[in-house]
């Protein structure tokens, strides 16, 4: 039986894509061996016998008792390392983006006049705020009302975001 890997390797960049991945993971789990447990049964990691790809997987809560394993690729792994540090958790950055992203629509453009409150800073400030999008959305991260995102050159950030193994663009592997 040929697995799904390659079919499943879009990162998980906002819920709507969590959303999708959830649909794929029956099929995708066909394949999977199980290999070991973290973070008090939160994420999983398992690998591939058909093609070797490792894949992480965490718990996405909807609603209330609703609960979804929600998998995505990561590089190979030893898995002593793994469990002592498993990688980022990619369903709870896209939950995290999705939050963000859902402020800055309700913030609305950066109409001006006046500039932005931050020094140095020459965009204009939101309707209803006196900083530009980006202050004010940093500001809201600060005193907690915002998650932050893992900054882009974080190892296993980077990790999550690379180019998978074994999936060649446009190939069919017999
Ligand atoms: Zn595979
Ligand atoms: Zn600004």
């Amino acid at each position: 039986m040929a697995c799904t890997c390659c079919d499943c390797q879009e990162p998980l960049e906002i819920l709507d894509d969590v959303a999708i991945r959830i649909k794929q993971t029956d099929r995708l789990k066909a394949s999977l061996d199980y290999l070991a447990t973290a973070k008090g049964g939160w994420v999983k990691l398992y690998r591939c016998k058909e093609c070797g790809q490792f894949w992480q997987s965490s718990t996405y809560e909807t609603g209330v008792a609703h609960f979804y394993e929600v998998l995505y690729p990561v590089p190979p792994i030893d898995l002593q390392e793994w469990l002592e540090h498993p990688y980022l958790d990619a369903v709870q950055i896209a939950e995290n983006r999705t939050k963000i992203m859902r402020v800055e629509n309700e913030l609305g453009p950066e109409i001006g006049p006046e500039l932005c409150r931050i020094e140095d800073c020459h965009r204009l400030r939101v309707a209803h705020s006196v900083f530009c999008q980006q202050h004010h959305i940093e500001n809201l991260q600060k005193i907690g009302a915002l998650p932050q995102l893992p900054a882009i050159n974080n190892d296993a950030g980077l990790s999550l975001n690379s180019q998978p193994l074994g999936c060649p663009v446009g190939v069919v592997v017999p």
